[in-house]
């Protein structure tokens, strides 16, 4: 079955060797790739996946339009990028009609890096964007390995997010809030959104995880491995191995994400 990852991660390749050193240094994690394009390529084949969706995000205002234009000149196969925001934009709306209009299918937003709550109202503008554009929002959620309690993003936050916007397509990396599973559980699970499965193989055991998964419906949940963070070949193989049907992971691995990709 064809394979997608819809979290994962390079950078230009000027720049690709010190962003990996800080990044490695902010978090305290290793690598599996050098950072750039090509070394994303190499391991999706190792790892037999098909398909990638970069996400970057931008730290200041000032970078949202050039990455936009980073990302549209090199949205193409088998490495596709969506756009970026940042919260302190001055003109959303513009932004994000640029996004849809050059081919970029969703944006990522930070609530670590880029200083925000999901619950802030001045960002009401964002989100009714990406409804009237038809454009899809990947959340990092809950916490980081880089940042120290408390966390901007939780479970509660998403879950009112989604009650005010329930026409905004949401997904959640790391399912829903990294290690905040019994909150997941509690305030996403069974809700009309997108999870997204890296950070979480090994940080909740198999058989709950299998369980969140056909309780929340595996309609709605995404693979992804936030590569370079993580390995790809071993996640790919630690999602074939879950107690799950088939067609279960045919979902997951990739009906799910060609979905989003080409609505
Ligand atoms: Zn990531």
């Amino acid at each position: 079955m064809p394979i997608i990852d819809f979290h994962t991660h390079y950078f230009p390749d000027k720049i690709a060797r010190d962003a990996i050193i800080s990044l490695e240094q902010k978090g305290a994690i290793k690598a599996f790739t050098d950072g750039t394009r090509s070394g994303l390529e190499k391991s999706m084949s190792a790892a037999g996946i098909d398909i990638a969706v970069n996400l970057p995000v931008a730290t200041s205002p000032e970078q949202v339009d050039s990455i936009n234009r980073w990302a549209v000149k090199n949205n193409s196969a088998p490495v596709f990028s969506i756009g970026s925001i940042h919260p302190l934009s001055k003109h959303p709306e513009t932004i994000i009609s640029f996004v849809g209009k050059n081919g970029l299918r969703g944006i990522k937003m930070h609530p670590e890096y880029q200083e925000f709550s999901p619950d802030d109202r001045s960002l009401d503008p964002i989100w009714e964007a990406c409804i009237r554009y038809s454009i899809f929002i990947i959340f990092h959620a809950g916490a980081d390995v880089a940042f120290k309690m408390p966390f901007r993003s939780n479970p509660a936050k998403f879950a009112e997010l989604h009650r005010r916007f329930p026409e905004l397509k949401m997904i959640l990396a790391h399912f829903g809030s990294w290690t905040q599973w019994d909150e997941v559980e509690k305030d996403l699970i069974g809700l009309d959104i997108f999870l997204e499965t890296s950070f979480t193989l090994g940080f909740m055991e198999d058989a709950k995880f299998a369980e969140l998964i056909r309780r929340h419906g595996a309609d709605k949940v995404l693979f992804g491995t936030d590569s370079p963070w993580r390995n790809q070949k071993k996640e790919v193989e630690s999602i074939r191995n879950l107690p799950l049907e088939d067609f279960q992971k045919e979902l997951i691995f990739h009906i799910n994400a060609e979905k989003l990709l080409n609505s």
